[in-house]
């Protein structure tokens, strides 16, 4: 059992900075997932959880246990890394194994885990091979075992898949998960693929130079993205983002776009007004933009198509406007080719808007 808590965590490697702020509470059983481009602070912040990196300032909780100074070996986590770290002389048994014997733990109660978790991963026919005789997605099986049979209150996972091809990932995403259900244990799990991490956490932190930029399920970050970074940074294809401004003066303002009729929304009106700004972001998911001059929508965009991406069920349709580029999920039923003419149509509620100055979401 561990609820895990961070309080304004900050870190730092002598002047610089590299995590900033960081407040955050995981809740026992929950998998929670790190996210966000290399270098955003991910693995710095994991390391921080496991005490394998000091914590500058800031305050770190287990449950109601301050452990900000408490020894890696006594916070109860086990971690699972990119790299196996497997002994390769050892068989899959003794790998397993290795770290309960150190603990004197009986042997016939490591016998019991090792089988429990081998059993659980598939893998309870290759207790006696060594990790030369296994494949990728094998040795995953085995570090991942090294962790469960250590029964810890908290699993700590860095890119734990990024070494294997994309077919067994997905496969494995969906291992880990049952794995986690079957345990019972809080995890938390880095990854900088999006796709991972919307298909895999209950929540997802997602990081940028620093700093935690929103906190939530996956629907809530792709339907709510609390700024603009979080928008273009979940979902593929990206949203697309056209550059508009502000005129005129409270209800008779008006976001003016070159290129695009807009009507928007009373609430978004509302937003605007109150916001203040002037310079404005439009985001748009590809697939809220639909193909054909629609004269009852709330807006209508036109430009030319630049690159198609046939992917078999659909295409994906990047065009630029005079505002900015786009990308429409379209229908096969429509096949458009590049420099064609295009006018996609949709409806207001859908447009995200984000004050360009602060990236953060308006409406
Ligand atoms: P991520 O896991 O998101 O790729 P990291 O947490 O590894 O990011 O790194 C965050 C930032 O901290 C990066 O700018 C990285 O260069 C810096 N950093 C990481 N480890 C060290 C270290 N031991 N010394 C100095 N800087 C470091």
């Amino acid at each position: 059992m561990a609820r895990i808590t961070l309080k304004d965590v900050a870190k730092f490697y002598g002047d610089a900075q590299v995590l900033f702020d960081c407040n955050l509470e995981i809740a026992d059983h929950e998998f929670v997932v790190l996210v966000g481009p290399s270098g955003s602070g991910k693995t710095t912040l994991l390391r921080i959880i496991a005490g394998l990196e000091h914590i500058s300032a800031g305050d770190l909780y287990f449950d109601d246990r301050r452990v900000n100074d408490v020894d890696v070996a006594d916070r109860d986590i086990a971690m699972v890394f990119q790299n196996y770290g497997l002994y390769p002389h050892m068989s899959v048994y003794e790998n397993m194994a290795f770290g309960l014997r150190r603990r004197k733990i009986p042997a016939s109660e490591i016998d019991r885990r090792v089988r429990g978790a081998a059993e659980m991963l598939n893998m309870a026919a290759y207790l006696q091979r060594r990790p030369r005789q296994l494949s990728g997605g094998q040795r995953q099986r085995v570090a991942l075992g090294r962790a469960i049979v250590r029964e810890p209150a908290v699993f700590l996972l860095d890119e734990p898949l990024s070494n294997l091809d994309a077919h067994l990932r997905v496969q494995m995403r969906a291992e880990i998960l049952r794995v986690h259900r079957a345990v019972t244990a809080t995890a938390v799990y880095v990854t900088h693929d999006q796709i991972e991490a919307m298909t895999m956490g209950d929540r997802i932190v997602v990081m940028h130079e620093g700093r935690i930029q929103q906190v939530g399920t996956p629907d809530e970050l792709y339907d709510a993205p609390a700024n603009r970074f979080v928008a273009s940074f979940i979902g593929t294809p990206a949203m697309g983002f056209i550059e508009a401004t502000l005129e005129g003066e409270g209800d008779r303002a008006e976001l003016v776009v070159p290129g695009l009729r807009l009507n928007l929304a009373e609430p978004q009106r509302k937003a605007l007004a109150r916001s203040g700004a002037r310079q404005v972001s439009i985001g748009i998911r590809p697939e809220r933009l639909v193909l054909g001059d629609d004269p009852s929508a709330d807006w209508r965009v036109a430009g030319t198509v630049d690159v198609v991406e046939m992917l078999g069920s659909e295409q994906y349709v990047h065009f630029s406007t005079e505002a900015g580029s786009l990308t429409a999920r379209v229908s096969r039923d429509h096949p458009l080719k590049v420099q064609e003419s295009v006018t996609f149509s949709g409806a207001a509620q859908h447009l995200h808007l984000f004050d360009r100055e602060t990236g953060k979401t308006l409406a």
